[in-house]
């Protein structure tokens, strides 16, 4: 029929009507970067309200992030009114707790149940091999847990990985798995691989629950689907009714038509190979889905010629692809600008430099500014040069505040509360601040706990009856507890979550403990709390249920909003949802660094793609793997392509933040730029004869070359350190540490591995703690765990 110029088709080609237009079969939209797919997506949950009439509630949008999700709700609102509040619009692992909690006990989980983030994981997995008696050498938590989140990924559970393990090494893997989920059961608490994975199985062995979930949403809809992995996929399959071994039949038995289905993606931007994503969903959609429809975008709308062209030519060198044309009319704009820097820092300074000349010259504003980098760890020195500047800024990503320690110690509080058989959370908190229950004391609870097979939680409140407590302990187990009950007692009537958080501050001598300190980290510590305070009255003050939280019932005003909700939230931030709200008003001054993996389904007029070494981007351990290194190309494709007028190309000569400095090649990525596009204000060859005379800063009195010298020195004294350290203290195993690592440490927390010199025995890493700030330390004596 015909749709003449309906507004919700305003501004839109004929392919990207016909997507937002089509009815019935799956439809696979498949275009490359900057084509309107998202915009398609959007528009096309406007037009299934409106025209096709659906009801809201009908309507399951999935996006990569929060952040995405509340956009695209925001976008579909203002094109259909307030009555689409009520639809889902959220990521998988939302929808999932949000499906969770209402049918979890049929799997004989509580509908209060904890997520476990990687830390708790980490936690719980170091337990777990411990009771096994593993060789800790052989098998380290985040090894045995890499593999756990693979099986999950790709629905097997333990069961099934005992039964496929082939050699002994995989069979004390799967013991592993199969202690750990019994574990979680236990604790009442789900890892963020259970959530997807539990939820299809759910839905696999209930009928009638998938029926209503099938009955419910008549459309899903799903961006970025290249990153979708085999459980997100089959997730898709069960709740649109279509069978993934059959795909011709429906599923015996059922009652409701398979739901409309449209994915949209790009095959080339498939960047989370090592999250399992499984660029074959996208591959064979057409395949799964025998009666799809395919729709091509191929004009973009988002960058300049010269842009897409350099982008087109650098993902032209990945052989597993199928080859697409992608245009723009948007002119051939700007040339790319391409600087070859000393070292970091002159890389860091020439962005920053670049950042006012364009600000002051071209009517750029900060915010339409982003600095990609391929590690977390790079943005040090991009801050350092922007606080020196007073160029506000902004990093999505690296140390997070919900990972500080304090942080997770509250919450740690604040979880127990409310799930008292969460054990990782109560163990954590049970000594801290120290009351004097000691590791004996624990561990005749636990001994308890196992004899009787009580949750951990119920021997603590039967202390009494634990062989070998000594009394001075059970005395303050009893504090302990009636101080539990007490908070608890808050919860249960209802108080406002930040109101509950003071109180736990308060009365577990949290607060206490760090004000009494004379450690300046406690003082940042303190602020910290006060924070998570000032979020938790701010969320109690704009009741915000959970993503968990149905919007049907929020609209109704039927859902209560708790703590349950708040630690939800929290649980599920990512890195990507702490990206700036759209630029106005106060942000507009505010740049954003933050890594390429961050960057996807973003633009900015103005990118600078820096660190672009062979080493560095592409990554080290993707240099000798052709699988590895494409993927890398894919990540560069998705950072070239989010500019919009102007892109920055950058390198340095020496890297070396701290330690010994390497001299790394330019990426291949750069060779892969077609040379006439380029225009290389410095080039490598000038780095020996160059001189600036326009600038004081930088390097100034030392003279070029400096930045080289000054990393040997460091580099020497380290080691020289390192060695006369190692004369005197005994050996301990060292971990292995390298940038971008992320790693505990016992007093300051998490943190981020920046640089680390030398070998073995005299290794030192400089690592971020965040608000601590980087400390060097001697990994052979440093309490450092590698997460
Ligand atoms: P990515 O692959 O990076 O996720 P995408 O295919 O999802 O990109 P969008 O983000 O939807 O692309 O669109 C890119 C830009 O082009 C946006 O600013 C969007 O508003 C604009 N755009 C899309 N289609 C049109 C059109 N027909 N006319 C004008 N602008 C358009
Ligand atoms: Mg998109």
């Amino acid at each position: 029929f015909e749709h003449g110029d309906h507004p919700l088709l305003a501004g839109l080609n004929d392919p990207q009507r016909a997507a937002v237009t089509h009815a019935g079969a799956p439809l696979l939209v498949v275009a490359g970067a900057g084509s309107g797919k998202t915009r398609v997506l959007t528009r096309r949950i406007a037009w299934l309200i409106q025209e096709r009439k659906a009801h809201p509630g009908s309507i399951l949008a999935i996006t990569f992030t929060n952040k995405a999700a509340a956009e695209m709700k925001e976008r579909v609102e203002e094109l259909v009114g307030k009555r689409a509040r009520i639809m889902w619009v959220s990521t998988f692992h939302s929808a999932c707790v949000r499906i969770l909690r209402k049918e979890i006990d049929r799997v004989g989980f509580k509908s209060n149940f904890s997520i476990y983030d990687a830390a708790d994981s980490k936690r719980l997995m170091t337990i777990v091999l411990r009771d096994l008696e593993l060789d800790p050498k052989r098998y380290q938590p985040n090894a045995v847990l890499n593999w756990v989140s693979d099986q999950k990924n790709e629905l097997r559970d333990a069961e099934d990985a005992t039964k496929e393990a082939r050699n002994s090494f995989e069979e004390a893997y799967a013991k592993a798995f199969s202690a750990y989920q019994r574990r979680l059961r236990e604790a009442n608490a789900l890892d963020f691989d259970d959530l997807i994975m539990t939820t299809v199985h759910l839905l696999q062995a209930f009928p009638d629950v998938r029926e209503n979930y099938r009955r419910r949403f008549r459309h899903v809809l799903v961006d970025e689907y290249q990153d979708t992995n085999h459980a997100q996929y089959s997730l898709i399959q069960q709740l649109c009714g279509v069978s993934m071994e059959e795909p011709e039949t429906e599923v015996a038995g059922e009652q409701v038509a398979p739901s409309e289905l449209m994915v949209v993606g790009d095959a080339d931007q498939s960047i989370y190979a090592f999250r399992g994503a499984d660029i074959r969903n996208i591959l064979d959609f057409e395949q799964d889905f025998p009666d799809a429809t395919t729709i091509l975008l191929e004009q973009n709308y988002r960058s300049t010629q010269t842009i897409l062209t350099a982008a087109n030519s650098v993902i032209g060198n990945n052989r597993s692809r199928k080859p697409k044309r992608l245009w723009s009319e948007a002119g051939e704009g700007e040339r790319i600008v391409g600087y070859v820097s000393d070292d970091e820092h002159d890389e860091a300074r020439f962005v920053s430099e670049e950042i006012d000349t364009l600000v002051d010259a071209h009517g750029v504003r900060p915010a339409d500014v982003a600095v990609f980098y391929r590690t977390n760890a790079q943005s040090r020195v991009f801050e350092e040069v922007f606080i020196r500047t007073g160029q506000p800024y902004k990093v999505v990503g690296g140390v997070r505040f919900y990972e500080r320690r304090e942080v997770r110690d509250a919450l740690a509080y604040l979880r127990m509360l409310v799930n008292t058989a969460d054990e990782i959370s109560l163990r954590r908190v049970l000594n801290t601040p120290k009351r004097g229950i000691g590791e004996r004391a624990e561990a005749c609870v636990a001994a308890l706990a196992d004899r009787d097979r009580i949750t951990f939680w119920d021997a603590l409140t039967r202390a009494a009856e634990a062989p070998g407590l000594a009394t001075r302990s059970l005395k303050n187990i009893e504090a302990f507890v009636a101080m539990v009950q007490e908070l608890q007692s808050m919860v249960a009537a209802d108080e406002r979550p930040d109101v509950i958080l003071e109180s736990v501050l308060e009365r577990s001598g949290l607060l206490a403990e760090l004000e009494a300190s004379d450690d300046p980290q406690d003082g940042t510590r303190v602020e910290n709390l006060a924070e998570l305070v000032a979020v938790a009255r701010e969320f109690a003050e704009d009741p915000q249920p959970g993503p968990s939280a149905d919007p049907a019932e929020v609209e109704a005003g039927t859902v209560a909003v708790g703590l349950g909700d708040f630690l939800e939230r929290v649980a599920l931030v990512a890195d990507a949802d702490q990206i700036p709200d759209t630029p106005d008003g106060d942000d507009s001054g505010v740049v954003t660094l933050m890594t390429l993996h961050t960057a996807k389904g973003l633009e900015f007029p103005v990118v600078f793609l820096t660190g672009l070494e062979d080493g560095v981007f592409p990554h080290q351990r993707s240099l000798g793997d052709q699988p590895e290194l494409e993927e890398e190309r894919r990540l560069a494709y998705v950072g070239l392509t989010r500019a919009q007028q102007r892109l920055y190309v950058s390198r340095a000569l020496v890297r070396s933040a701290w330690g010994a400095p390497s001299h790394n090649p330019a990426s291949r990525f750069l060779d892969e730029l077609p040379v006439d596009l380029v225009d290389w204000r410095r080039t490598a060859a000038e780095q020996t004869r160059w001189t600036r005379p326009d600038v004081t800063g930088g390097y100034g009195s030392t003279g070029l070359g400096s930045p080289t010298a000054a990393g040997r020195r460091n580099f020497s004294s380290a080691a020289l350190r390192a060695d006369a350290a190692s004369k005197a203290k005994p050996a301990r195993e060292i971990p292995s540490l390298s940038p971008g690592d992320r790693v505990v440490h016992d007093s300051f927390g998490m943190g981020t591995v920046v640089a680390v010199d030398g070998v073995a025995e005299k290794s030192v890493a400089s690592i971020d703690f965040g608000s601590d700030g980087v400390k060097r330390l001697l990994l052979r004596y440093a309490p450092v765990e590698k997460l």
